[in-house]
């Protein structure tokens, strides 16, 4: 039976370590689950790593990995798989299927009444008077608006049909309304009896700190009643649900609500959000990383730099990713290359540092060194970095090397591939780089070096024996050369070659010639760089008219 993991936040709060233990040992128990273990991603008891550790350790090579969380937000959507990623890096050939969030649920709203109903007790009133009774259902708050609405729902699905006077929904961190301006606002609308019940699961610093709140609004208003309900705690009812949504991971039945994610649309306010990259946190005990305690209660405000090696695209603007746009509208620091997009930046925030990296060719440089040294020490500095280069990072981009500095210096560096020009130019230009029976294989060539450089790693006679397509780049200057090795070593003179300068620019220009010919052309029409050389059958494909 597929092993479960239950995976927790960790929490300061000893009692919340133990009921979320308790909680772990009542669904064991059970026996209907398969294999359980419970581990924390930060601040607790046992890690994740320890609780995968072991279930690995056991045969397990596929997880059902279920957050321990009410509400979707930063936990749930981010740093819970981002720690599952790790552990996957951790244990080659580990799958997982990831199971929602918790809330909103029914079994959660009846726990949730329950709890109201024991803090209404002892007044000889449970249950009897709950038109007397206003809730105010405090949840943990968030950065993310979708998660803040969930505890807005669960506030009006508790209301519904259980005969309150009303259900308000606040915050204790993060969002508002706070605890004590939803007591003033119920207390504005008449109420004379309030139960706080804090939508919590466990114990822990900020139920504490509802307590505290609550009683502190109590002492200045001695005409209210305000009582304060318990967290949900380890119960049957939790451990029903942690087994349904077990179940539906399972059964790839999984209904998450993406449609309002701020990672995924545009909400206002939050385009920082959009596609932003998920990293693992730190757990103290963890055997790897560098050691971290957050000096905060909510522990997540804190932005660690980074660096994102992002392919821009061959030039026009719109040919970059949608990930990779969504990265550079959060960046702080741009470093730039002459070839990436250069109109996305004037789209840049004005406080964003913009480096230009240029290396022009035969121009000045700025050296690899100095730009990697870049990347580290404004990532060090805390500062979200994008290396925005043109086309694909990892075709002639050098982008590993940067991504490999990163790497070395334990930045956290992540890599967002692109459209490159090698397919695009010849795209562009009308030229497909495969077509059916016509060419099954293209070959992307750097023509940096000429044929019979002694640096050069380039079979010059194997692309000439070949078939199919070959585009070359940066052999603006070196296409002479490289067409009479190709003729030499067996390419038909006559083979069609297109040469496309700027491609996707506003001054694009193809020109066609053949093989045998196409280094005189090239010179006396003076292609300039950026271009690219495409040659072999497809080339004779070539639609003319728009394209674009
Ligand atoms: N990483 C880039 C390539 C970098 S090498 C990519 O994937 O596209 C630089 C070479 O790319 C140039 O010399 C040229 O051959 C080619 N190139 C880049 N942009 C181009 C464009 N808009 N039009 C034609 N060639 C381009």
């Amino acid at each position: 039976m597929t092993g479960l993991v239950i995976v927790g936040h960790g929490t300061r709060s000893a009692a919340g370590v133990d009921q979320f233990a308790a909680l772990v040992e009542r669904v064991r128990r059970r026996g209907d689950v398969g294999d359980v273990e419970g581990g924390f991603i930060e601040l607790s008891r046992p890690p994740l790593t320890d609780a995968v550790g072991a279930l690995v350790a056991r045969g397990h090579r596929a997880l059902v990995a279920l957050p321990l969380v009410l509400t979707a937000a930063g936990h749930g959507k981010g740093d819970i798989p981002a720690a599952m990623a790790r552990e996957q890096e951790r244990h080659p050939g580990l799958s997982y299927r990831y199971g929602r969030p918790l809330g909103p649920h029914p079994l959660l709203h009846e726990a949730l009444e329950e709890r109201i109903d024991a803090a209404l007790a002892g007044t000889g009133l449970a249950g009897a008077d709950r038109a007397g009774t206003w809730v105010a259902l405090i949840g943990r708050g968030s950065t993310d608006p979708d998660a803040n609405a969930e505890v807005a729902k669960v506030a009006r699905l508790l209301w519904e049909g259980r005969g309150y006077a009303g259900v308000e929904p606040g915050f204790v961190s993060l969002a508002s309304p706070s605890v004590p301006a939803v007591l003033e606002r119920l207390r504005r609308l008449g109420a004379r009896r309030i139960v706080v019940a804090p939508y919590f699961l466990f114990a822990g610093v900020l139920p504490d700190r509802i307590v505290a709140q609550s009683a502190e609004f109590a002492a200045a208003h001695p005409d209210l009643d305000v009582r304060v309900a318990e967290v949900i705690g380890d119960c049957d009812a939790l451990a029903d649900l942690v087994r349904e949504r077990y179940a539906e991971a399972l059964g790839g039945d999984i209904r998450m609500n993406c449609d309002t994610c701020a990672y995924r649309v545009l909400m206002p306010g939050f385009a920082d959000k959009v596609g932003r990259p998920q990293r693992p946190h730190d757990h103290p005990d963890d055997p790897v990383g560098h050691h971290h305690h957050h000096g905060h209660d909510h522990g997540h405000a804190h932005d660690h730099g980074s660096v994102a090696v992002v392919g821009g695209g061959p030039g026009p603007d719109d040919l970059i990713t949608v990930r990779g746009k969504a990265l550079l509208d959060a960046a702080d620091v741009v470093v730039v290359d002459r070839l990436a997009p250069q109109g996305l930046l004037a789209g840049l925030r004005p406080d964003v540092l913009v480096v230009d990296a240029a290396k022009v060719p035969r121009g000045p440089s700025m050296a690899q060194e100095a730009i990697n040294a870049a990347l580290v020490s404004h990532a060090r500095a805390g500062r979200r970095v994008v290396r925005l280069k043109g086309g694909d990072p990892y075709v002639f981009g050098r982008g590993h090397e940067e991504v490999q500095a990163c790497t070395a210096a334990g930045v956290p560096v992540t890599v967002v591939p692109g459209v490159s020009s090698a397919i695009a130019a010849p795209a562009l230009a009308g030229v497909p780089v495969t077509h059916r029976g016509v060419a099954h294989d293209v070959t992307v060539v750097s023509g940096h070096l000429p044929p019979g450089h002694p640096d050069s790693l380039v079979d010059w006679a194997a692309l000439a024996r070949a078939r199919g397509t070959v585009v070359l780049l940066m052999a603006v200057d070196t296409i002479a050369k490289i067409a009479s090795e190709l003729i030499e070593h067996g390419r038909a003179p006559e083979t069609p070659v297109l040469a496309v300068q700027d491609a996707g620019q506003a001054d694009q220009r193809s020109l066609p010639a053949r093989l045998d010919e196409i280094g005189a052309v090239a010179a006396r029409e003076d292609i300039r760089p950026p271009a690219v050389f495409v040659l072999g059958p497809v080339v004779a494909l070539t639609t003319t008219g728009p394209t674009a």
